[in-house]
């Protein structure tokens, strides 16, 4: 019996084991899923400074109209003033330390400097122009924890804290192999009945676009000999993927081969469109993913249940990705039964409002409508039909968004 699409991904989810922690300079790190929690230990910014160019004062001595002698200047990265004596104005840059007692300050363009005083033309307000020490990040914060994506804004404040070095969960090495007696090599000369291998292609892109490493096996022909052999290769990785000879097919081994192997299968067949005879287990503890040959069912199905399971692997905290609310644009019919997962064209209205319609042609044949698609829709195994302007589940393709995944 086929299981749910939700079922299947539970599944693998539930299954999947987490790769160990590798400590890697912090520009390595960038990418890929923390391994600790980062509690800040000092605070940011480190001393209170000047956010502008202009006059560091005492908020007390700057009645309008009051004239203020300026004493001194300060540069950024200079030794801290001593402490600033009452009715002066001390010259201060962008960053530079903040002398002691001085509370606010007047930025160049609010005031006019003239036989070395400023005089006073605008209220100041305590505080004005002042990045306090502590108001970023005080020590003992929380600030990001396990598991978190690294983006630059992450690398920026882990750099501030000066983490040179960060754990992070190993990338995960997944083995790739493409099956079948017709696949031939993109350099090959062309033999007539032969179908290029371009999943092998495929899924190494679709691996490395989150961060894990492809290892790329070649084709295994369709007889049992040669898919041992590729097999065993593959499971020296921490995951493996085949394409095709997954069916019920003559020439259909993959399965026979990984039973061999002591596989436990933990499914075989979803109940989906494309991607229905997908398989999944266990083989000396790594994950085995059996994915249709068509090139379009295999990246669907890759996208659907082994990158959320490769970024589960990798330490990752969100690996499904976000479901988005998108207004059809037209009409969808499909048939009842199974889940469909549909490539769709995401667009928006006048109003910035998301919109959805088919990506094209849905034939597992037509591998060129993923061309157009920016999105997947899954539409539900019972509905048959969805009217244009009714509100449907989308989930963006590609690589991962600063929503999520
Ligand atoms: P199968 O699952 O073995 O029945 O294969 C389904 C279809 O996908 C067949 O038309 C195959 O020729 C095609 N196919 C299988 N493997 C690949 C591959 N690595 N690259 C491109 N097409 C493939
Ligand atoms: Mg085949």
């Amino acid at each position: 019996m086929p299981i749910s699409f939700y079922e299947a991904r539970q599944r693998i989810l539930d299954h999947v084991p987490l790769l160990d922690m590798e400590k890697v300079p912090l520009l390595d790190a960038a990418g890929r899923a923390l391994g600790q929690d980062i509690v800040a230990d000092q605070a940011l910014p480190i001393f209170n400074n000047s956010a502008m160019d202009g006059y560091a004062v005492r908020t007390e001595d700057c009645t309008l109209g009051s004239s203020l002698p300026v004493v001194g200047q300060l540069i950024a990265g200079g030794k801290p003033h001593d402490t600033i004596q009452p009715a002066t104005a001390v010259r201060i840059m962008t960053g530079a330390a903040l002398p002691q007692g001085a509370d606010s300050v007047i930025p160049f363009e609010n005031c006019r400097e003239e036989d070395s005083a400023i005089t006073i033309t605008q209220t100041v307000k305590k505080g004005d122009h002042i990045r306090w020490a502590g108001e970023d990040v005080r020590p003992g914060d929380k600030l990001i924890s396990a598991g978190t994506l690294l983006r630059p804004s992450e690398i920026s404040i882990l750099a501030s804290l000066r983490h040179a070095t960060l754990n992070v969960r190993r990338r995960a090495r997944v083995a790739i192999l493409a099956t079948g007696d017709e696949l031939q090599d993109i350099n090959e000369l062309y033999f007539e009945g032969g179908i290029i291998n371009s999943n092998s292609w495929a899924l190494s892109a679709a691996v490395k676009e989150l961060g894990a490493i492809p290892v790329i096996l070649g084709i295994a022909r369709d007889n049992l000999s040669d898919l041992r052999t590729k097999i065993r290769e593959g499971l020296q990785a921490d995951a493996l993927i085949t394409s095709a000879g997954v069916s019920a097919g003559d020439r259909d081994l993959v399965r026979e081969v990984l039973r061999e192997f002591d596989t436990q299968e933990l499914f075989w067949k979803i109940n989906i469109k494309p991607g229905h005879p997908t398989a999944f287990g266990l083989c000396q503890n790594k994950p085995v993913f059996s994915l249709p040959g068509n090139p379009v069912s295999t990246l669907l199905t890759f996208e659907e249940f082994v990158r959320p399971a490769l970024l589960q692997m990798m330490g990752h905290r969100t690996v499904l990705r976000p479901l988005l609310k998108a207004t059809l644009t037209e009409s969808l019919k499909k048939k009842p039964g199974r889940l469909q997962i549909m490539r769709v064209a995401l667009s928006f209205d006048q109003q910035g409002e998301l919109q959805v319609a088919s990506a094209g042609d849905q034939n597992t044949g037509i591998v060129r409508t993923s061309l157009h698609a920016q999105g997947i829709a899954l539409l539900a195994e019972e509905r048959d039909f969805f009217v244009a302007g009714e509100k449907i589940d989308v989930h963006l393709l590609g690589p991962s968004t600063a929503l999520g995944y």
